[in-house]
């Protein structure tokens, strides 16, 4: 990048709020995605809200592209530089929990707090954060708004958006803009938080999140149900959720990923089964039990084996053997495509069916796991992208995947949204007028084309 920009940008920030130095750039070209890497011009550390107001007014009057990064753990591209320099600006220096307020049931944050950090914390209150993204250890609350994340407790619970009030944000254009409010309830204009909330990046930098929060449930159970065929294991999810229960949790994961998770973590799973689905009911104890109650019925006569965590340690097992899955599965191959195709909960075992057909067709190594319960599946491909014939079959694999999930009435992505990854298939899922309003809404909130260009919508 030009001496003379970034001159300006360590007369903003100071000198040791800007990296550019070619070995430290390295570190910020590459996001949880595989898509090739590209390296940044600059990457800036902004510390509070004012200096990211002016890093986006500089880079709206140079037009210079500008992408927000959290943890860079998102799986769609959303985070890798696309334009010649590029400004990246990392909000790890923005990570206050501002407030918590048990009274009114809300919290307000900084972009850069750690998700886990922040549910902990709301915890300590007593009260209940629920978004649970698998990467919660590392992601921030930002790339979560930014990417709508979901989670294990997707199904009883929601996913991000359900939790966001307010937000605070800097247009493309340099602008600060207030967006909804602490209040339960809120209709004052535009729906700008519901807006942003999913935008990947594109409409504004968020730099303050105003979260509801809820009480805690008081109580809980783990179940862990072995299938020896994949077809009862995904039609007990659907006759799970016919019963009118909405567990917390409803995982599934199928005997590829089972194997490489027991091997990656050896907690004793069998790896026998053919599938297997993790389930967590939680509530009033007397609704815990008969739930409980159900589900095991259920799962006995789809001829599962039952096992019931006996305390929070069993519990906690059979979750990090759920959080496992991916880096599991990352370990067996050089690289690791994983999809979030989403289908009606009623549709989920046509399509963990269609996904083992699609992997016997081209001959091809795909573990299937996900959030059964809401219909989102994680079909995770394991290949070596240097491997050309091979790459030409992914790709088609992951054609009919997504075609199978539309035709089903399903969406493209369930919660790691289009990226850079998905972008060429967005058409299919909303129409070319959807595409063009998106486009229009884009070029409002971002005259420029300087937040994260080239990604989603062009
Ligand atoms: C092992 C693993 C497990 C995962 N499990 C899940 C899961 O269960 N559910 C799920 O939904 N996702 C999951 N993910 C994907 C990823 O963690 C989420 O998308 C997460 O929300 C990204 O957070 P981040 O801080 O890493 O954001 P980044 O990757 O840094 O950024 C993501 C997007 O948000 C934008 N962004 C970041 N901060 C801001 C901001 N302040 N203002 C505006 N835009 C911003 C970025 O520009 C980018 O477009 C997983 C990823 C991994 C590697």
């Amino acid at each position: 990048m030009h001496k003379k920009l970034i001159k300006k940008l360590e007369q903003l920030l100071g000198k040791e709020r800007v990296l550019q130095e070619e070995a430290l750039l390295h570190a910020y070209a590459f996001d949880g995605s595989p898509e090739k890497p590209r390296l940044p011009g600059v990457v800036v550390i902004p510390e509070n809200h004012d200096q990211v107001r002016q890093v986006v007014s500089f880079c709206a009057q140079e037009g210079l592209a500008l992408i927000v990064r959290g943890a860079g753990t998102n799986l769609s591209g959303g985070t890798i530089p696309v334009r010649e320099n590029t400004v990246v600006l990392l909000t790890v220096k923005l990570n206050r929990i501002l407030e918590i307020n048990p009274q009114d049931l809300y919290a307000r944050v900084e972009p850069g707090v750690i998700t886990l950090d922040f549910a902990r914390a709301v915890s300590k209150e007593g009260l209940f954060y629920p978004p649970d993204p698998g990467s919660q250890a590392v992601s921030t609350l930002g790339g979560n708004v930014a990417e709508n994340a979901g989670g294990l407790r997707g199904l009883k619970y929601g996913v991000t958006k359900d939790y966001v009030l307010a937000l605070k944000f800097i247009d493309g254009l340099g602008e600060e803009i207030k967006a909804g409010a602490r209040t339960v309830k809120w209709v004052s204009g535009y729906n700008l938080p519901g807006l942003l909330t999913g935008s990947e990046g594109q409409l504004g930098v968020i730099t303050e999140i105003t979260f509801k929060l809820i009480p805690p449930p008081k109580s809980s159970q783990a179940i862990l149900v072995l299938f020896n065929s994949l077809q009862r294991a995904a039609e007990s999810v659907s006759l799970i959720i016919a019963q009118k229960i909405i567990p917390c949790t409803l995982e599934f994961l199928d005997k590829f990923t089972l194997k490489a998770v027991e091997e990656f973590r050896q907690i004793g799973l069998p790896t026998s089964a053919q599938a297997i689905l993790l389930i967590e009911v939680d509530g009033h104890p007397e609704q815990v039990k008969e739930e409980s109650e159900l589900i095991l019925k259920i799962c006995q006569k789809q001829q599962g084996e039952v096992f019931v965590a006996r305390d929070e340690e069993e519990k906690n097992k059979l979750w990090q053997a759920r959080r496992d899955a991916l880096p599991a599965l990352a370990r067996l191959k050089p690289t690791t495509i994983l999809e979030d195709a989403t289908v009606p909960r009623s549709k989920i075992t046509e399509m963990v069916l269609s996904i083992e057909k699609i992997a016997q067709k081209y001959g091809l190594d795909i573990g299937t796991f996900g959030h059964a319960g809401d219909g989102n599946l994680h079909p995770t491909i394991l290949t070596d992208k240097r491997d050309k014939r091979e790459a030409q079959k992914v790709e088609k694999a992951i054609e009919e995947i997504f075609n199978k999930a539309l035709e089903l009435e399903g969406t493209l992505s369930g919660e790691h949204g289009i990226g850079l990854s998905k972008k060429r298939f967005l058409v299919q899922e909303t129409g070319l007028a959807t595409l063009n309003y998106f486009r229009r809404i884009k070029k409002a909130a971002d005259p420029k084309n300087i937040l994260n260009p080239g990604k989603v919508v062009e």
